[in-house]
């Protein structure tokens, strides 16, 4: 081997410890909230960040409750926010693998087959309770002969759990930091329903392990579940990936936000006009230690994020404080950006220079530009108050004529100025209402120009 194969194979080596790969698993049982978007972004930023692959995997193995229509619906806001995936995996096509690795399970004695109904099993749970030990399950199945587990079948489905080593698990989580549970203190989880459905924990791990994830981060009413899921990725002798959980969000008073999550929406954010960097920028610091600032694009955004700056503690979540910094973005944006748009809503191609410098900064969302369109265009019943009508008429015969350019207001208010005396808010307010109908709105001397039809 010459030496330059040898530095190929340790540039090779050295990227496949630091690329990382990354899922977003949604049920698509439904809309997904902003508490989603957390962990989407950060996996998606993590993968990017370390030139690895981001998946994206829909946990539909609940048939009644997963719908294609959801599953679209993801997709959409994903890419709506520019959270393009490098691959989508099904868990609903992936059945063979799991009972290939269920197989597995069973051969080396760690998936045991119980027959207890929900109601014994909630018996079991208060008379542990009632005794002040801990609603573990009792492993009693694994006490049962072969010829009891027969004669049971032929009355109960049998569900499946897989049987825990009883030790402490320990890992090192990318948020909380040092983590131990005891698995003696959890139950042993069930892998398989009594009707053959595979549950979230074995279709997870599995699929996991056959992705190639190398870093799983997820929201932390997930902890318990990873001391489990370790010991059956180990039992698999898959790799373990690292785990980071972020903290849950709650309202902006410390409320959780489970219950509002229903309008929370990615779909309700887009209806409301935000701007997907703006939503982006602003969930990609909340909750850590650095200040929330806009970014232009994602590449920046990716650039500046860092998991490790994410704290331990709910992070509060208020839509309100996305507003401003989408004002923020749209202001910053160019017309080459937004000249298509502009262009579908109704703006002259040979206005939309002008127009988009005189909107961009007095405008929430990209929407309002219609209505601002239609102020220059069709001109607006004027508001006038009675003190101004006499003024409002004397600044009516001495506009300017001819075309109207960035000078036309200063020269006809020093005009109006000098014949009425008035000046400061008393001269511009009643301008203004009278020209636009509104009190409050874009620069008028770059405004002006633009009106079409003035009603005064
Ligand atoms: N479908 C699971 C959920 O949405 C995925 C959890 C995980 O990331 O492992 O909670």
């Amino acid at each position: 081997m010459d030496s330059l194969e040898i530095q190929a194979i340790e540039i090779q080596t050295v990227k496949e410890i630091i690329m990382k790969t990354t899922r977003f698993a949604p049920s698509p049982t439904g809309y997904i909230h902003v508490g989603n978007l957390r962990t989407a972004l950060f996996n998606y930023l993590i993968a990017r960040k370390n030139g690895g692959e981001f998946i994206l995997r829909l946990d539909d193995t609940d048939p009644v409750r997963s719908t294609d229509e959801y599953a679209d619906a993801i997709k959409e806001d994903l890419a709506w926010l520019g959270l393009h995936w490098d691959r989508v995996e099904k868990q609903s096509d992936r059945i063979d693998q799991y009972n290939d690795s269920a197989e597995k399970l069973r051969k080396s004695g760690r998936l045991y087959e119980c027959f207890e109904t929900p109601v014994e099993l909630d018996l079991k749970r208060k008379k542990q309770l009632n005794m002040g030990k801990p609603p573990v399950y009792d492993r009693s199945a694994l006490l049962l002969s072969d010829a009891e587990i027969q004669s049971l079948r032929l009355n109960r489905e049998g569900h499946w759990r897989f049987k825990l080593d009883l030790e402490r698990i320990n890992w090192k989580d990318g948020i909380l930091g040092d983590l131990s549970i005891d698995a003696a203190s959890v139950s042993d989880p069930v892998l398989i329903r009594g009707d053959g459905q595979f549950l979230y924990t074995m279709a997870s791990v599995c699929d996991d392990i056959d992705f190639g994830i190398t870093s799983v981060v997820r929201g932390s009413d997930h902890v318990t579940n990873t001391a489990t899921q370790i010991q059956i990725i180990e039992a698999l002798n898959g790799n373990v990936p690292s785990f980071a959980h972020h903290s849950l969000l709650t309202g902006p008073k410390g409320e959780p936000l489970s219950k509002r999550l229903g309008t929370l929406s990615l779909r309700d954010l887009r209806a409301n006009g935000l701007e997907p960097m703006a939503i982006l920028s602003y969930m990609s610091r909340l909750g850590s230690s650095e200040p929330i600032e806009l970014f232009d694009n994602l590449s920046d955004l990716t650039e500046n994020f860092n998991i490790s700056n994410f704290g331990a503690q709910p992070t509060k979540f208020d839509l309100n404080d996305i507003s401003p910094i989408s004002k923020k973005y749209i202001s910053g944006l160019d017309v080459s950006v937004v000249s298509e748009f502009l262009l579908n809503s109704g703006i002259p191609a040979d206005k939309i220079p002008d127009f988009w410098l005189m909107v961009r900064d007095n405008i929430n969302t990209q929407a309002e530009v219609k209505n601002w369109w239609s102020i220059c265009f069709e001109g607006v019943t004027p508001l006038i108050d009675k003190e101004d009508l006499e003024f409002i008429s004397i600044a009516k015969s001495l506009l300017p004529v001819g075309t109207f350019d960035e000078n036309t207001w200063k020269i006809w208010t020093s005009e109006i100025k000098e014949v009425t005396g008035r000046k400061g808010k008393a001269l511009f307010m009643p301008l203004r209402k009278a020209l636009t109908g509104v009190e409050h709105g874009p620069d008028m001397s770059k405004l002006l120009p633009l009106l079409q039809k003035i009603n005064i």
